[in-house]
């Protein structure tokens, strides 16, 4: 199991009680313009009723966690105006006044964190301790992203010529941003975009993710209620195609996106298409995927290796883009590694989110379970590579395999990164074996997935950890330790090559990347 449980037993029972009173809740969601709920679009001059949505828990299909009602490309242009119309009043709030909206935004999500618990819970299938995670980590973005809004209106540079002139230089909003934002971090990642083009004076458009489409809808609420104006956030539900449509617009400023690199690949075309027909190029912000590996060599202590390989690789059910995809084992050590691995592996628990002894809970949907365990029968038919383990669904649990999404976790020894062939977002983790004499081959091997976002390092050789470090070209890297679960302004986060554009969220270049540079001299 991942660790001892981080509360005693008085205090678990009253917290597990409060997020108990809202499972039996059903929520809805639908887009929301300029504070207004939209349940019908007119298509030829006649009202029509939004396409509906049943949400099931994806460890239960029997549990409804409410319905969704799809926003679509009429509306989405329609979100787009109402922000780039709200723009010039959001951007003239004094810096310290949306600094405290964005603080109450961060108090609301503590006092509702029962509910939010529930709907990480019910709504995207998380363990106890990933929705507590979540939750911190929203509140984290809100207030540092308030201190970035101050700090960066405090920089001013001022400038005096000889004749006593000045001229200073300023940061300024740039318009509005489409946040796109997934749902493996349905509330953190959601509310961070959102909350660091807010800090910037930036008005919003977000999209969430289609399947956590409730929580981000109950998160919106919350940062109406703490101050934030309804024209400086629309909030728009829906797939793919509504994505398409909003980043089509012509009058947007930025698009700031979390997602599968084929997507940020798409949006960038499409803004490059935008560009040509306007003129304008907007910023973008991506944050893709990984496959990330951690090198671990035979000075590396083993418990310790083995701990944070399968929090890495299987935490969240290995559903982050920062998780552990291949363990890299220096042949000498690899066996004892692989027995200790095998051993850890099979006491994990893999269940019902919501029983606290759970570790893995399901993946988010069957598009997703399908996806993986087709890898695996893959990697099962591949002469090249072997199953080392996969642990069973945990006996106490009551869900039934085909009303769920589960996807048991995997090892799986590899010969080569290439059979395993891209990105494989769930939790399966490969076994490479390598030769300390091939370790530059093996970190160059790594480079050449073209992906570049953590990289885990287990070594007790200092000369070893700096050698990986100078050569590998990663956003994050984590040594003697798990590689996952950045923390706000400690991590900054993000990756280079086809993980990302760069300006690492949770870093002191976010904020700045969303605002322009503006000098103004004043005659004297
Ligand atoms: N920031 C997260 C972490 O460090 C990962 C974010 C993602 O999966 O998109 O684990």
């Amino acid at each position: 199991s991942f660790g001892p449980n981080i509360f005693v037993e008085s205090q678990w029972l009253l917290f597990k009680a409060a997020i108990d009173s809202h499972l039996t809740k059903t929520w809805s969601a639908s887009p929301i313009i300029n504070g207004q709920a939209i349940h019908d679009s007119s298509v030829d001059g006649k009202a029509q009723k939004l396409d509906s949505h049943t949400v099931r828990a994806p460890w239960n299909h029997e549990v409804i966690a409410g319905d969704v009602q799809y926003a679509n490309a009429d509306l989405a242009r329609q979100a787009i105006d109402a922000a780039v119309a709200g723009q010039s009043a959001w951007q003239a709030v004094p810096a310290a006044k949306r600094a405290a909206i964005l603080r109450k935004t961060a108090d609301l999500y503590e006092e509702n964190y029962a509910e939010l618990m529930a709907l990480c819970q019910v709504e995207a299938g998380k363990t106890m301790q990933d929705s507590i995670d979540e939750i911190k980590e929203a509140v984290d973005f809100c207030r540092f992203y308030a201190d970035e809004a101050e700090r960066l209106d405090a920089k001013a540079h001022e400038f005096t010529d000889l004749s006593g002139k000045q001229s200073r230089q300023v940061y300024k909003a740039r318009g509005t941003f489409v946040c796109i934002s997934p749902w493996n971090f349905p509330l953190a990642i959601y509310t961070g975009q959102i909350v660091a083009a807010l800090a910037a004076g930036n008005t919003v458009v977000a999209k969430p993710a289609e399947q956590t489409s409730l929580i981000a809808h109950f998160g919106a609420q919350l940062m109406y209620q703490a101050g934030v104006p309804v024209e400086a956030l629309q909030f728009v539900t829906g797939a793919g195609e509504v994505g398409g449509a909003l980043t089509a617009a012509d009058n947007l400023s930025g698009v700031i996106f979390t997602g599968s690199t084929q997507t940020a690949q798409r949006i960038n075309q499409s803004l490059n298409d935008h560009a040509q027909a306007s003129g304008e190029l907007p910023v973008f912000i991506a944050e893709t995927g990984g496959q990330n590996a951690m090198i671990v060599d035979s000075t590396a202590l083993p418990e310790q290796v083995v701990r944070d390989a399968v929090l890495s690789a299987f935490g969240s059910a290995g559903q982050r883009c920062s998780a552990c995809r291949i363990l890299c084992v220096q042949e000498e050590v690899a066996d004892e590694l692989i027995e200790l691995l095998q051993g850890n592996m099979a006491e994990l628990v893999v269940g019902n989110p919501l029983y606290a002894a759970t570790d893995v809970g399901p993946v988010i949907d069957n598009d997703a379970k399908q996806g993986l365990e087709a890898h695996i029968e893959r990697m099962v038919a591949e002469p090249t590579a072997s199953i080392l383990a996969q642990t069973p669904m945990s006996a106490s649990s009551v869900v039934s395999q085909e009303q769920s999404t589960f996807v048991l976790p995997t090892a799986i020894e590899v010969k080569s990164i290439d059979v395993i062939g891209g990105e494989h977002f769930g939790p399966i983790l490969h076994v490479l074996r390598y030769q300390a004499r091939d370790l530059n081959k093996l970190i160059d091997a790594i480079n050449a997935t073209g992906f570049g976002l953590t990289l885990g390092i287990h070594s007790r050789i200092e000369n070893i950890v700096e050698h990986i470090e100078r050569r590998a070209f990663v956003g994050n890297t984590y040594v003697n330790r798990n590689q996952i679960g950045a923390v706000v302004n400690v991590q900054p986060f993000g990756g280079c090559g086809l993980s990302g554009t760069g300006p690492k969220a949770g870093g002191p270049h976010y904020v700045a990347r969303l605002m322009q540079l503006s000098s103004e001299s004043v005659a004297t």
